[in-house]
């Protein structure tokens, strides 16, 4: 079915707020590569590092083989002879789709071959200089900023480019995380007791509150999102042994993760910062437990019911569960749905899912677009697929007769950048 050229244009030329990247500071990519981190190569390979490995490890690729793909060491013929058998099998993804529209579109490669790759990893490496990363993401990508969820240490990124580059406080090891030694020692308060670490999370929440665009929570990672409700008095026997380095069961541990997540999510609202959480689908390959991730949507409403002045950001559209998603963001007010990152997990699934959230929950209650990357190129080609689905699924309901044209054009706006200024309100500051 052609697309619609009004919507298309539309779609086109309206700048995107992106909701969700974990984009390293641009400084640190302009310092080269480090073995092991988060930027191990810097040549073509350095595209399909992240997201496009866990596809090449699902197609069998070895991890010696994924070793030497991403180092310094080997050269770009071995790499090549590595890559080609796999690159055949997932080149059709989101994952793949993403890097190849990034070549494509900044490089201006039209085939990835061993005749190319040797360019390609020329041109990207001239484009590194100071200020690329306002070129890749404004100029090129037609992206107004940036929501980074730094993952380089701190919980609260002080970037270059703050107003490019919006950051969240992460809350992982205040809550979940339970990260005892280094709250303490950045902050510099003992961590003895459940009072004390209440006080060392307002000090966090003192100290980055009024910059951070929202809070992030990734712990769907290590466990259910079923956070009770336990009382001070519940937790802080628990928090006190196990601050004394005594281990406490299963059970007991999750007490006090359920207490800390909770007190966070309140700082949080008293912030006026958005709640975000990681569900549904996880990053890597052989780790996932389906069974846990279903029940997502399901652990959530008690947290949606005793935060009703909380703004909860439901990351990833809960894939491959969207469709309850769907069903929170039409049944609790204070539920909102971020299509970040499932546009390059899975496209055609994306469309799917923008057409039947449109015509079930209110327009405002969604965000299309976090390229979710570390790699600043491929949210380019992740911006793509985002605005051809996102055109695509608005060509079908008028043509299909659920919305008029006009109103297309209205929810274009509205989905792409209005609902992010809506909500996150550091970006109006
Ligand atoms: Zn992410």
């Amino acid at each position: 079915m052609p697309i619609n050229q009004t919507i298309r244009e539309k779609v086109y030329t309206t700048p995107l707020i992106d909701t969700h990247e974990h984009l390293i500071e641009e400084s640190i990519r302009l310092a080269g590569p480090k073995p092991g981190g988060r930027l191990p190569c810097d040549d073509w390979a350095y595209l399909f590092y992240h997201y496009s490995l866990s596809d090449l490890t699902s197609a069998g690729m070895t991890p010696q083989e994924n070793a030497r793909l991403f180092s310094m060491e080997a050269d770009a013929e071995e790499k090549w002879r590595i890559f080609e058998p796999y690159f055949d099998r997932c080149r059709n993804t989101g994952y793949f789709q993403a890097v190849l529209h990034t070549i494509r579109g900044l490089f201006d490669e039209d085939r990835v071959d061993a005749t190319s790759v040797g360019r390609i990893t020329e041109k990207m490496r001239s484009g590194v200089q100071k200020g690329f990363y306002e070129e890749i993401i404004r100029r090129r990508s037609n992206v107004e900023s940036c929501q980074v969820n730094s993952l380089e240490g701190p919980l609260f990124m002080e970037t270059e480019y703050p107003t490019l580059l919006y950051q969240d406080l992460s809350f992982v090891a205040m809550s979940t995380g339970l990260d005892l030694p280094k709250l303490s020692a950045e902050s510099g308060l003992p961590a003895e007791t459940l009072d004390q670490w209440h006080g060392i999370i307002d000090w966090y929440f003192d100290r980055y509150g009024a910059k951070a665009v929202a809070v992030k929570n990734q712990s769907a990672y290590s466990r259910r999102l079923n956070y009770e409700n336990i009382p001070k008095e519940a937790a802080a026997p628990l928090f006190a042994r196990h601050a004394k380095g005594e281990k406490l069961s299963e059970g007991e541990m999750k007490a006090v993760q359920d207490h800390l997540f909770r007190y966070c999510v309140q700082k949080a609202t008293d912030y006026d910062l958005p709640v975000k959480l990681h569900t549904g689908y996880y990053a890597g390959a052989n780790s996932m437990p389906l069974e846990r991730l279903r029940q997502n949507a399901g652990d959530l409403c008690p947290i949606l019911r005793d935060f009703p002045k909380t703004k909860f950001v439901l990351m990833h559209i809960g894939y491959p569960y969207q469709d309850e998603f769907i069903a929170l963001g039409k049944g609790y007010t204070n539920a909102y749905i971020d299509l970040c990152w499932a546009w390059i997990i899975s496209p055609v699934a994306s469309v799917r899912f923008l057409k039947e959230f449109l015509t079930t929950a209110p327009a405002s209650k969604l965000f299309t677009f976090g390229g979710d990357y570390v790699t600043a190129e491929t949210v380019y080609g992740h911006s793509k697929i985002a605005r051809m689905g996102i055109a695509q699924a608005l060509t079908e309901l008028v043509d299909e007769g659920w919305m008029t044209e006009r109103e297309a054009l209205a929810t274009a706006e509205r989905i792409m950048r209005g609902n992010a200024y809506e909500v996150f309100t550091r970006l109006k500051e």
